[in-house]
């Protein structure tokens, strides 16, 4: 934790003490900030008050005498309805901000560099292959925000460190100072309406990631969605605008429609990566990281060699089709994050000859609108409570091992898949369902799938892969 040297003999609230929080609030003390620090939830307060805090309860203070108020990007702002704490900081007229607010005034005049990626999906993914890509060229890089570290948990700025921060909506609509060196917005589609109201609030918060942008300042969007399509246009600051696409060949952007990501300006080819061979970085879905990635590697002065190198070596991150290890040359993707069939359905697209284990507790709608992947599927091995259901949905176009326990899953599929002979099977777990039948949450049902091949005979596990 480094000092927040802004509010120094100021009076700040700050309301969530979570991860971030307590963080940011450890920083203003720090900082020499009067701190009034509280949360709705007891248990909250008594592991901030453990770590040290003093605690205030906020509904005693009067915020006039406050500077700021900073919220967890949790808490709502403005939908469904404001928390009492926006209302009190609005009739006190004081402002409402964010921990990564706070960090980027401290940040802003000390010669960091600030990589800042957002977008509906691909986040996490394109925010550790960014961190990838730079440490692999030697830069002085530290990844946080959204994903990781907190902000005020990361190393204090310095002139050559790069952050490279993930943000999600909630962060940006509590951050009226971004200004991103390099700004990412991957796609938009709906998603945290209830939080955001309408498509066009959500969209015009996410836009405000390229709105304090100037000449010098690099924009990456991914334009195959309209709403980043018409952000990108709305860009008018003089930042360089690189449009990306996985849809179509750009003439003036990063495209990769087929695999291979062609760098294009007015016309011309000014930098070429294969994709198609990065173990990380399979699917379309992918692909479009990776073009933002390499768009802002290239902002960040990395050469294109360079970020073909580092993306080979990209270990993925942990639970989303991320290939845990290899059983008799039969590759073991751990894609447990995909909680719905719209996320499996990333995985399905990006394999030929698949023995797919899924279920868990099924959203609305199962698995209906994943049939057009179904002759790719060799074998289902279904698990949890939605095996029956997706046993149905399955019938008469997949053969289906009612395997009930991920344990019994792994073991057929990989008797199965050792036998395929084609040369291109994979056993995936991608169970476009929730876990919490079987296991907590999905990292500890990945967890469980990865432990459960390491002790495959002859399982060759892959090193690392939570970069
Ligand atoms: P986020 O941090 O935005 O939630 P992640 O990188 O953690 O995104 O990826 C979560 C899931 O979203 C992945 O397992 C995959 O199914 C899907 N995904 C990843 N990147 C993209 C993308 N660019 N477009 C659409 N879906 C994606």
């Amino acid at each position: 934790m480094f000092p927040a040297l802004q509010f120094k003999g100021k009076s700040v609230g700050v309301f969530g003490l979570a991860r971030s929080g307590i963080s940011c609030a450890k920083a203003l003390v720090a900082g020499g900030a009067n701190v009034f620090a509280w949360d709705d939830s007891e248990p909250a307060v008594e592991k901030a008050r453990a770590e040290g805090l003093s605690i205030t309860n906020l509904h005693t203070v009067d915020f006039k005498n406050l500077s700021a108020l900073v919220l967890s990007p949790g808490v709502p702002l403005t939908h469904p309805e404001p928390h009492w704490t926006v209302v009190k900081a609005k009739h006190a007229g004081i402002e409402i901000i964010g921990d990564t607010e706070v960090f980027a005034r401290e940040v802003q005049s000390s010669g960091a560099k600030l990589v800042a990626i957002t977008g509906t999906n691909g986040k996490s993914t394109t925010t550790a292959l960014i961190g990838h890509v730079l440490k692999s060229a030697g830069l002085d890089v530290d990844v946080g925000g959204n994903i990781g570290l907190a902000v005020f948990n990361l190393r204090p700025p310095g002139k050559d460190r790069i952050y490279v921060l993930e943000l999600s909506s909630f962060q940006i609509d509590l951050m009226p100072s971004l200004h991103p060196d390099v700004g990412i917005l991957t796609n938009l589609t709906a998603d945290h309406l209830d939080r955001h109201g309408d498509m066009h609030h959500y969209a015009f918060i996410k836009g405000r990631m390229f709105a304090k942008m100037r000449a010098g300042d690099t924009a990456l969007v991914g334009i195959d969605d309209p709403w980043c399509f018409a952000i990108a246009d709305r860009i008018s600051s003089g930042a360089d605008v690189r449009r990306v696409s996985v849809l179509h060949v750009l003439e003036d952007g990063v495209s990769a429609p087929s695999g291979i990501l062609y760098d294009r300006r007015r016309g011309k080819i000014v930098g070429e990566v294969d994709l198609r061979s990065m173990p990380a970085l399979k699917g379309k879905h992918n692909w479009q990281n990776a073009c933002v990635a390499y768009g802002a590697a290239r902002a960040m002065g990395v050469s294109v060699p360079a970020i073909e190198e580092a993306m080979k070596s990209f270990g993925g991150l942990a639970h989303r089709m991320q290939q845990v290890g290899t059983v008799s040359g039969v590759p073991f993707i751990n894609d447990s994050k995909a909680t719905n069939a719209d996320a499996a359905e990333k995985a399905l697209a990006s394999f030929d000859n698949i023995y797919w284990i899924a279920g868990g507790i099924a959203k609305a709608g199962g698995i209906e609108a994943l049939a057009s992947y179904f002759p790719k599927i060799s074998k289902a091995y279904l698990i949890g409570a939605a095996a029956e259901d997706f046993a149905k949905a399955l019938h008469g176009k997949v053969n289906v091992v009612r395997a009930e326990t991920l344990e019994r899953a792994v073991a057929a599929a990989a008797t199965d898949a050792a036998m395929d002979g084609r040369g291109n099977a994979v056993v995936l777990l991608s169970p476009a369902c929730a876990s919490f039948d079987q296991y907590k949450n999905f990292e500890i049902r990945g967890d469980a799938f990865v432990d459960l091949v390491s002790k495959l005979p002859g399982a060759i596990m892959a090193i690392g892969g939570t970069t």
